[in-house]
Formats: C-alpha cells, sequence, structure tokens
C-alpha cells in the first residue's frame, strides 16, 4: 500500500499565507497580512504583485486557466474559467498574464443565477470581488489543473446576489459586538472576534450503476418510489461499523484530495443507515468553512465517481432509513485564541460566560422562526420532525450542568455552584478512572450546547452552511448589541450585569429544553409553552419578511428590505422549481417504466391461468393475484392522472408564492398517493419484471 505523507501534501493546491510570504516583497506581505485582518482595501499596486505571484505558483503547479470562484443561490458553487493566454506577438508567442484588476474583479451575468427579481435579462451585469480572507487554491480535474479565487457576488447596484457577502458582513457584525462585551469585562487585547465553524457532513454512497438506472436518483437526487427493504437500520450494526474496503479506498482518496486543498479532512466513520457515512473537518472561520463545506461536497462526488460510486447529498434519499444532515458547529473565538463560549470548570462564577449564554437564549428565542427558516430546504422537510432529526421546533439544550445554573439565577438571582463531571465508574479495575463530562450528550436538540460550542442540528445534508451561520451570527450580535447597550451606560456594572442576565434568563428559560426532542408531549409542551413550529420550507420563507427580521438584518447592515425580498422569491421559486421535477420525474417513470412493466406482468399472469386452466387445473392462485395486481394498477394509474392534472393546474399560477403553497397543498400529496400505489405493487410484482433497482440492492449491495 502506498504511503501517505500527509505534511507534504496538506495545503500543497492552496495559496496559503506561508506561499505568500515566500513569495512576495516583504511590504507586499505586509499590507496583505494586514488587510486580510483588520479590512480594508489593497491598493491596486499591490494587487498587481500579489496577482503575478499567484498567477506564477499556479502555473509552476500546471495551472492554464482561472476563475473567480463564487455560490449564488444555488446553493452551489459557480464558476467561469479563463485561460492565462493573451494576445500572441507578431512571432506568435503567448504570454501568460493576470493582472491585480482580474484578481479582484470579476464580471457575471447576475441575471442567470437566481436573483429573486433584483436582475432583469435587460440590465443583467454582476460582479465578482475577491474574498482576500479565503484562501485561493487549485482544483485539479479533467479540465487541468485551474486557480480558484474565493469570491463575492454583487449586482451592478450592490445587491448581494450570493452566500458569501452576508456572511461576511455578519462576521462583521457579531466581532464589533462580541468585543463591546468583552471590554466591559476588561479585555483589551483583541482586536476581533471571529466566528468559528465545523461542519459535519453525512453522505451516501451507492454503485454508480445502479445509480444510472434510476430516473428518480438522477434527477431528484432522491428515490421518490420504493420499498423499504427486509432489513433496514434496526441492528444498529452499520453505525461506528467497519468500513467496507470500496467505501474505504473512497475514503482515502477523498482525504487526499481534501487535504491539498487545505481542508482539514479529520473524522469519518459509517453512518446509522446502511451505505450512509460521514466526514468533519477540524473547525475554522466561518467564512473559510462554509468554502471548505463546498469543496467537500464537490469534492465527494467527483471521488465518487472515480470509484463507479455515486454520492448523494440529498437530506433524505430512502424513505423508512435516517437520511442526512450536517451538524453546524459554532463557536465565538477572539483573535488572541480565547473561546467565549468555554464556561471554565466553574460558570457560576464566570459572568462574562453568563451573559454571553444569556444572550444567545435571547437570540434563539427572539428569532426561532429565523434560525428555523436557516436550515429549511425542499429535502429537509423529509427529516426535521420525523423522528431522526431534531423537531421542526427550535429549542436549546444547556446540558444539566448549565442548566442548573440557568435555574439558580432564574429562581434565586445567584449561582452558587456547579455541578461537576463525576468519576466514571466502569466497575473494572484495569480501565482508566477519569472524569466525566458535566454534561451527558442530547441528540435531539436541534441547538445543543457541547461544552465549548454550540451545535445546530437541523441543517441539511446538501444545503450551504453560509445561511445558517449569517443567521446565528447576526441574532446574536443583535442580542449582544442591545446587553452592551445597557450596560455601557449603567452606573453599577456588577449590578447591571447581573440584573442583566436574571432578566434574560427568566424571560427566554422558555427556548430551554433538555428532555426528548422527537416526542409528540414535546410537540405538545412547546406549543403550551409558545414557541413557533413552523413545519415545512414553505411556511418558514414569510419568517425573512417579518418586521423583526427586517429590522434585525438592516440594523447590522446583512440585508437590506430588498435583498430578503429577492432572497424569499428565490425560496419560493426554488421550492417549485425542485417539486416540480420531482413530479415530472414521478409521471416520467411511473408512465414509462412502472405500469408498463406491472401491465406486462399482468399479461404473464394471465397467460399463465389460460394455460394452467386448459390443462385442466385450477388457477386460484394465479387468478387471485391478477386480480390484485389490476386492482393496485387501476388505482395507480388514477393517482398518476391525479398528479398530472393537478401539475397543469398549477402552470396557471403565476405567483411564486401562491405557486409553492399549491404545491405543498395539492401537488405533494398527489405526489405522495402515487407513491403509495406503485410501492403496494413492488410488493407483490415478481423483482425480474420490477424495473429498476430496489432498495435492498441500492444500499446493502455497495
Ligand atoms: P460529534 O461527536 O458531534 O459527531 P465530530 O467530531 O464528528 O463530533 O464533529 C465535531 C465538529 O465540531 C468538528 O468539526 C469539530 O472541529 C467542531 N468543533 C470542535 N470544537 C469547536 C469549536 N470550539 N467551535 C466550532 N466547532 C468546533
Ligand atoms: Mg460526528
Amino acid at each position: 500500500m502506498s504511503k501517505i505523507n500527509v505534511e507534504e501534501i496538506f495545503a500543497s493546491n492552496v495559496f496559503t499565507l506561508g506561499v505568500m510570504q515566500e513569495r512576495l516583497p516583504k511590504e507586499v506581505f505586509k499590507d496583505v497580512k494586514k488587510v486580510m485582518e483588520q479590512g480594508g482595501e489593497l491598493s491596486l499596486a499591490d494587487a498587481n504583485v500579489v496577482a503575478k505571484a499567484m498567477k506564477d505558483w499556479a502555473v509552476e503547479k500546471g495551472a492554464t486557466h482561472y476563475t473567480h470562484w463564487f455560490q449564488p443561490l444555488t446553493g452551489i458553487t459557480a464558476e467561469k474559467h479563463d485561460a492565462f493566454v493573451t494576445v500572441p506577438d507578431a512571432f506568435g508567442k503567448t504570454l501568460l498574464e493576470f493582472s491585480g484588476k482580474e484578481l479582484i474583479k470579476g464580471e457575471s451575468d447576475a441575471s442567470s443565477f437566481p436573483n429573486g427579481g433584483i436582475r432583469s435579462t435587460c440590465e443583467a451585469r454582476g460582479y465578482t470581488a475577491w474574498d482576500i480572507t479565503s484562501p485561493a487554491f487549485l482544483k485539479e480535474d479533467s479540465t487541468g489543473v485551474l486557480l480558484c479565487i474565493p469570491t463575492a457576488f454583487c449586482s451592478y447596484t450592490g445587491e448581494a446576489l450570493d452566500k458569501k457577502t452576508p456572511l461576511l458582513r455578519s462576521m462583521e457584525a457579531i466581532s464589533a459586538q462580541s468585543l463591546r462585551i468583552i471590554r466591559l469585562f476588561g479585555n483589551t487585547t483583541a482586536t476581533k472576534v471571529i466566528p468559528s465553524v465545523g461542519a459535519e457532513q453525512e453522505y451516501f454512497l451507492i454503485d454508480r450503476d445502479k445509480y444510472l438506472k434510476r430516473k428518480d436518483l438522477i434527477f431528484a437526487g432522491r428515490t421518490l418510489f420504493g420499498v423499504p427493504a427486509p432489513k433496514g437500520q434496526e441492528m444498529e450494526d452499520h453505525y461506528f461499523g467497519t468500513i467496507r474496503d470500496r467505501v474505504g479506498a473512497f475514503m482515502k482518496e477523498l482525504n487526499v484530495e481534501l487535504w491539498k486543498l487545505g481542508v482539514t479532512a479529520k473524522t469519518q466513520h459509517n453512518e446509522a443507515a446502511p451505505a450512509q457515512h460521514e466526514l468533519a473537518p477540524i473547525y475554522e472561520t466561518a467564512n473559510i468553512a462554509v468554502d471548505h463545506n463546498q469543496l467537500i461536497m464537490e469534492t465527494m462526488k467527483k471521488v465518487a465517481n472515480r470509484h463507479n460510486l455515486t454520492c448523494l447529498l440529498h437530506e433524505k434519499p430512502f424513505a423508512g432509513v435516517n437520511g442526512s444532515g450536517k451538524h453546524d458547529n459554532w463557536s465565538l473565538c477572539t483573535d488572541t485564541g480565547i473561546n467565549l463560549l468555554d464556561p471554565g470548570k466553574t460558570p457560576h462564577e464566570n459572568i462574562q460566560f453568563l451573559l454571553i449564554v444569556a444572550c444567545i437564549m435571547k437570540a434563539v428565542d427572539t428569532h426561532a422562526d429565523l434560525l428555523r427558516q436557516s436550515a429549511a430546504d425542499v429535502g429537509n422537510d423529509h427529516r426535521l420532525g420525523a423522528g431522526e432529526a431534531p423537531p421542526a421546533i427550535i429549542s436549546m439544550f444547556l446540558g444539566e450542568q448549565l442548566e442548573d445554573v440557568v435555574n439558580q439565577l432564574v429562581e434565586t438571582g445567584e449561582a452558587a455552584r456547579s455541578i461537576r463531571g463525576e468519576k466514571l465508574e466502569t466497575g473494572v479495575s484495569t480501565l482508566p478512572g477519569f472524569e466525566k463530562d458535566a454534561t451527558d450528550r442530547n441528540r435531539t436538540s436541534p441547538f445543543a450546547f457541547t461544552g465549548n460550542k454550540f451545535e445546530f442540528r437541523m441543517v441539511g445534508s446538501s444545503d450551504s452552511v453560509a445561511g445558517p451561520n449569517t443567521t446565528l451570527n447576526a441574532i446574536v450580535a443583535e442580542a449582544f448589541c442591545e446587553a452592551a447597550d445597557v450596560l455601557e451606560a449603567a452606573e453599577d456594572f456588577d449590578m447591571a450585569v447581573h440584573d442583566l442576565i436574571k432578566e434574560y434568563m427568566t424571560k427566554h428559560q422558555r427556548i430551554i429544553f433538555n428532555g426528548d426532542g422527537y416526542s409528540q408531549k414535546w410537540v405538545e409542551e412547546a406549543a403550551r409553552r409558545g414557541l413557533p413550529n413552523i413545519k415545512t420550507t414553505v411556511e418558514a420563507v414569510e419568517t425573512l419578511l417579518t418586521e423583526k427580521s427586517v429590522k434585525l438584518f438592516e440594523k447590522f447592515g446583512i440585508f437590506t428590505k430588498v435583498e430578503l425580498e429577492s432572497r424569499a422569491e428565490v425560496l419560493y421559486e426554488t421550492y417549485v422549481k425542485t417539486i416540480n421535477i420531482e413530479a415530472r420525474t414521478m409521471i416520467d417513470m411511473a408512465s414509462k417504466q412502472y405500469i408498463p412493466a406491472i401491465i406486462d406482468y399482468t399479461k404473464a399472469l394471465a397467460d399463465t391461468v389460460l394455460a394452467v386452466q386448459s390443462a385442466g387445473v385450477d388457477a386460484v392462485v394465479q387468478k387471485n393475484l391478477l386480480v390484485e395486481v389490476s386492482d393496485k394498477l387501476t388505482k395507480a394509474k388514477m393517482a398518476l392522472d391525479v398528479l398530472v392534472d393537478v401539475r397543469t393546474q398549477s402552470k396557471a399560477i403565476k405567483n411564486h408564492k401562491e405557486r409553492a403553497f399549491f404545491f405543498k397543498e395539492q401537488v405533494v400529496p398527489a405526489m405522495n398517493e402515487l407513491r403509495g400505489h406503485i410501492d403496494s405493487l413492488e410488493r407483490i410484482v415478481d423483482a425480474k419484471v420490477w424495473p429498476v433497482p430496489n432498495y435492498g440492492e441500492l444500499i446493502f449491495e455497495v
């Protein structure tokens, strides 16, 4: 087996700070570092020098093209490749060039990307702008080697048309407001507070030949029909199980490709469902983590193909087994290395930490609807609240230790003690004794405190983590801002902070829930507490446009009202388009694959009945089966006709929001009805005539 030298390959395709230090003149390097750390603009002269160094480095590594790599509202990344070639001289020789201007700014047709009406085709100009804080990197694939420059994407008039711009804005907001808080507690050295993100990525891997036989997987990324295999995940033998050879070879190559890109692929394991796996990188600065998560998803798909596998990132590829999510781990760290979410050993004495927790409680309670929306996407509607992922209700899990401190504060205004982790008793004398964590885990909570970070568990596996982190940063920035306003003006700081913590914790204690989030009891309890339960993506959209939301996002310059409106439009449109594709795929598969196959089967049964009867034998079983199949076939065809009909009706609705609700209320139920009939046929029809691979073949035979 060939040896992998991780130190050598790690970040070998990244234009890192180290590479810049080596290749840039001292002064220019200093300027670049300053802009990276403190913001501001790089001079064009400096940009020219950086561009040349970047190009030389890339060309030495075989690059022929560069691209401004950006993240439009499609949720994936976009790139347009430009070769470094220039007009040849009289002797036919071309010089490879890349200017500072080309590095900083690109132009793109904004109207061809989702923009929610901000850009019509006649006023289509859009710009991409270099995000100096996320390093440029090289992508190697069949097109050759490509220099990718992470960029933000805005319209001619400055509206954000992407996921990165608002994220960067929200990072500035949370930094400024966090600094106000820690200054109050005497921190004078930190100059920045950085939201840090570690996104755990779940995915499925299936055999590519089988994948290619299923149009639903090809067009919708999930199965639209299919009966669960005789075995599911009930034996709990896949989770953390031994990794099969074929999957292992994939993981090995995936890690190498990611390490080259500077992605710290760290943890890998089998997940709960058969054919389901997870990869987690080490956490890093939010915008880089978002970029890297995009690279992780893209690289997973690419590497899977090389192994004749297909990687499914959909939230619910298969009914009856767990779907996939993306746990978004989030914390706040100063540029001097202090994690503001670290409670220390005695959280009850850590006033700054308690204030921060109180503010986060306030933020999450006040904007539970927005947080819910940030994790909404069509695929995720199949998971949230379905007993495999958090419910659609936002609540916070603080753990025993912190919850106890909150209770003390709320009840008496003082917190006198923190529950300590006890010694773990295994009952075996040779096993090491160690102190347990002060808090157990709670897998059912959507927003859980896990020691020194919050884990937002609602996010869907295919979704960008930009949105959830933008929202998190924004809502917490607002709570910090309001607290700082009070505390900066207070005459007696100690008294004021004490009162504020008590006030916030008392007022927002209803958001704390440490019990079983999957239970029906919690749904009822949450309703009593007045917590929102927003069940679907479509219903979540309007949370963006409430007065509260517009005020929040405008206050911190994260979204203008116009930008929020455009995003809402895009969300409605995307919902409709996605379900429409699913519906059309179902119609196609039912009409051209399932129904013809079942008709053939009824013919075979009928022939058998006749043959058996003419041989003088009673053909009861064959006849009964024929009747049952024919009956189900009739129902399936009727359901198909209904689906065709509602889809046709939908075309008359022009308003995006109305269409989205029509799809949710009319088209989705018609799809479910059709699926039900075809699935019940799959249970009784001869497997040999079934036109597509079944669940057993898809998720057990990888
Ligand atoms: P789990 O046990 O929750 O599955 P994993 O090890 O799979 O944990 O993933 C945990 C993720 O949280 C990793 O990406 C890790 O880097 C990240 N993480 C750890 N500490 C922090 C922190 N302080 N801030 C943000 N993310 C963190
Ligand atoms: Mg994990």
